[in-house]
Formats: structure tokens, C-alpha cells, sequence
């Protein structure tokens, strides 16, 4: 028995420098929202997604903070429980997507970002009978960080003490958390890498998405649909050969999908 491994591990990816204090979830997250998503539509303003993707360019993209081999890192331990080394990395991903989140917190403000939009998607929130909720992103990410806040700390979701099992709904919970963390990831790419860049911190955001993205493909807990608004930017740092990302020789020959196992 391995449970209750420490969900630290991975605390150091974005330790270095310590620039910012993580971003403190809002009150009321209490509030059970769900995201669904559309296509922006045309209101005058020129969509985020049209303007230069500068995230792409190969000096930008190719800049991490490690060069650590992700695939192999993200694969689940001998010996260690498949739904404690998801906890425990879920968790740790919450917390560095809110740390670089607070890093460009301040330009993300209702009305420089007055949509939760990705490229040309645009994300709306839906509380839990159903009723849009209109928010910028900042609220949006605050909806995030305050549900997964809510989520991580729920004894019943996520235990810690020992005799104390996972739900039957664990791994969907899971899933849901990924989506979120992605949203916004994809949001800070696509609306803040300007930002980001000047404070140059585009080597640990880069660094942060390959090992996400990793971990969810290696586990499944994306939906490629879900994923599809940052093809273009997942290809360019998860791809064979890119560092941290496919590792030497790429392929995925060493890909080993733990879940199938069991
Ligand atoms: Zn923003």
C-alpha cells in the first residue's frame, strides 16, 4: 500500500524565482459551475485568435526551463496507486496553472479580456441549473480556481487520510479539472504570452504545458475535441524530437498506458 504518496512531487517545476504569490480563489466557490463553449461571434471587436500567434515562433517555443523527459516522467510508478499519482498531480497542476495565471493576473482584467476566449473559441459557464453565466475571464478563471479549489480540498473528492477510498466519480472529477486547467492555459497563451514574455516566464509556461499535456494524453483525461483550439501549439512543443516533449527518438515507442493495465 503506497497510498497517500506526497503530492509535492513535482513542486519544483515552478519553484525557481518564486515571483508571485498564488492566486487566492474568490469567495463563493461554493458555486458549481459547468462550461460549455461556442464560437465567438462577430461584435465588431477583432478576435483574439486573429492577431499573430507569437507562441508559435521557434524562438519562443522553444524556450523551457528543463529538459526533463515528460513521457516518462508523467507514466504512473510501480507501486504506486493509479488514483493517488492522479491526485497528486491533478493537485500540483492546479497549483502551478494558478501561479502562472497570477503572473499576468493584472493585465487580465474585465475589460482587456471581456470574453473567456481561446483563439476563436469563445467558453461560457453554466451554474448548476442551467442558467448562462456572462463572464469576462477574469471570472471566469476565478470560477475555474474557486470550483477546483473547492474540488482538491473535498475530503470526500480527494482524501488524505488513510482507510478513506476515491469516489466512483473520481476520474470524471478529474477529467473536469483537466478541461478547466486548460481553458486556462489556452487563455494565457492566447490572450497574455505578450505579457508573459516580457516577464519572461514563457520557459516555464511552455514547460508547464508539455508536462499537462503529457500527463492528460498519458492517462486520457483530454477529449482531443477539447484540446483541437491549441493543435497547432501542442504540435510545436509536445512533438518528437522538441525538447521535453517526445524525448529522443519521439514515436512513443515507450509509451506505456497505465490504466490499460489495470
Ligand atoms: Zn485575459
Amino acid at each position: 500500500m503506497r497510498r497517500r504518496a506526497s503530492r509535492l512531487l513535482l513542486e519544483g517545476e515552478m519553484s525557481a524565482g518564486g515571483l508571485c504569490r498564488p492566486r487566492r480563489p474568490v469567495e463563493g466557490g461554493s458555486r458549481v459551475c459547468s462550461e460549455r463553449k461556442s464560437k465567438a461571434k462577430p461584435n465588431g471587436k477583432k478576435p483574439v485568435a486573429e492577431e499573430k500567434k507569437v507562441y508559435l515562433e521557434p524562438e519562443y517555443a522553444k524556450s523551457r526551463i528543463t529538459d526533463c523527459e515528460f513521457k516518462e516522467l508523467v507514466m504512473l510508478p510501480r507501486e504506486i496507486d493509479l488514483n493517488e499519482w492522479l491526485a497528486s498531480n491533478t493537485t500540483t497542476f492546479f497549483h502551478h496553472v494558478n501561479l502562472q495565471y497570477s503572473t499576468i493576473s493584472e493585465f487580465c482584467t474585465g475589460d482587456a479580456c471581456q470574453t473567456m476566449a481561446v483563439c476563436s473559441t469563445q467558453y461560457y459557464w453554466y451554474d448548476e441549473r442551467g442558467k448562462k453565466v456572462k463572464c469576462t475571464a477574469p471570472q471566469y478563471v476565478d470560477f475555474v480556481m474557486s470550483s477546483v479549489q473547492k474540488l482538491v480540498t473535498d475530503e470526500d473528492v480527494f482524501p488524505t487520510k488513510y482507510g478513506r477510498e476515491f469516489p466512483s466519480s473520481f476520474e470524471s472529477l478529474v477529467k473536469k479539472i483537466c478541461r478547466y486547467l486548460f481553458h486556462v492555459l489556452a487563455h494565457i497563451y492566447s490572450s497574455h504570452f505578450k505579457e508573459t514574455l516580457a516577464l519572461e516566464l514563457h520557459g516555464h509556461l511552455n514547460t508547464l504545458y508539455v508536462h499537462f499535456i503529457l500527463f492528460a494524453r498519458e492517462f486520457n483525461l483530454l477529449d482531443p475535441k477539447e484540446t483541437a483550439v491549441m493543435d497547432d501549439l501542442t504540435e510545436v512543443l509536445c512533438s518528437s524530437g522538441g525538447p521535453g516533449g517526445g524525448g529522443a527518438g519521439g514515436g512513443g515507442t515507450g509509451a506505456q498506458n497505465h490504466v490499460k493495465e489495470r
